[in-house]
């Protein structure tokens, strides 16, 4: 399939790469070039804006830091909306806003363009392995033709509802982990023990966004979540310490400052 694809950082870089091992034919951007290398090594074409890459493709996939660069990329100067052909679809892997995509579907409904959200989890070591979980919102019958290419990404595709419920349930899935995470396990051996906070895989930022989206998609519908907001406190307190490009569970640190320790291990 012709696939026009815009975001390739540490989950869309290895994505893009898989599809086309699987024999796609990618037109990619990135507003920071030197991200496409692999790609363009590998035959995919450069486009020097998201309507360039989408001109031709079947279908077209984003994977962005949020909110703001989706809309951007969907519908701003040089978006995907200018360059998409009718009945060409667009599927965003990243995680969003469940109204923002609402939005952006009926947008592109008007010019004959299907919309479905696609966003993923399995980190950076499911994007290079292909062993993603995709949760896919939107029509069922444009699911069911789309499957195909999402299961070169992951091997975890399942349909979750109409447009928004994808979204809707990785922003549950994510609150869930970052609060256990925070709280109880996971990244105290991989990364707290050994203090590897600079080597971010799933940046403090990111983590940050997805909370605030979940604990906003929570105010919407009036369901209280004290521990979630307790958690997202915790994570702007780090990033006001100039930790968002660090590790997701640099947050940590925050009690470690609070409690006067640091929870290493020797080695
Ligand atoms: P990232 O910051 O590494 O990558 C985002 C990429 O988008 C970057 O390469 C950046 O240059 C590019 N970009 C930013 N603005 C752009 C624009 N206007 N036009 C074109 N390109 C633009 O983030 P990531 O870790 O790859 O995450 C991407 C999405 O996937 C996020 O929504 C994140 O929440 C979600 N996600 C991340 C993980 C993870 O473990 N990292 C896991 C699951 C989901």
């Amino acid at each position: 399939m012709k696939i026009g694809f815009i975001g390739l950082g540490n989950m869309g870089g290895p994505m893009a790469l898989n599809l086309i091992k699987k024999g796609h034919t990618l037109t990619v951007f990135d507003v920071r070039k030197a991200q496409a290398e692999p790609h363009l090594s590998g035959g995919a074409t450069w486009a020097d804006n998201p309507a360039a890459a989408a001109r031709n493709a079947e279908v077209v996939f984003t994977s962005l830091p949020g909110p703001k660069e989706i809309e951007h990329v969907a519908t701003g100067e040089g978006g995907l909306i200018h360059g998409m052909a009718k009945g060409a679809i667009y599927a965003d892997l990243s995680t969003g806003s469940p109204t923002l995509i609402r939005r952006i579907h009926d947008t592109f409904k008007e010019k004959g363009i299907p919309v479905l959200d696609t966003p993923v989890s399995g980190g950076t070591p499911g994007a290079r392995n292909a062993t993603l979980a995709v949760m896919v919102g939107g029509d069922e019958a444009l699911y069911n033709k789309i499957k195909p290419v999402l299961d070169c990404i992951g091997d975890k595709v399942s349909y979750v509802g109409p447009i928004g419920a994808g979204a809707v349930a990785k922003l549950v899935h994510n609150m869930i982990a970052i609060c256990t995470t925070m709280m109880l396990r996971g990244a105290m051996p991989r990364v707290i023990f050994k203090g590897g906070f600079d080597k971010a895989s799933f940046a403090l930022r990111l983590a940050r966004k997805d909370l605030g989206l979940a604990t906003e998609l929570a105010r919407e519908h009036n369901v209280p979540m004290p521990v979630a907001n307790l958690v997202e406190q915790g994570m702007i307190e780090a990033i006001v310490k100039g930790w968002a490009e660090k590790d997701s569970s640099a947050a940590f640190m925050v009690q470690e400052e609070r409690a006067g320790v640091k929870v290493r291990t020797e080695n």
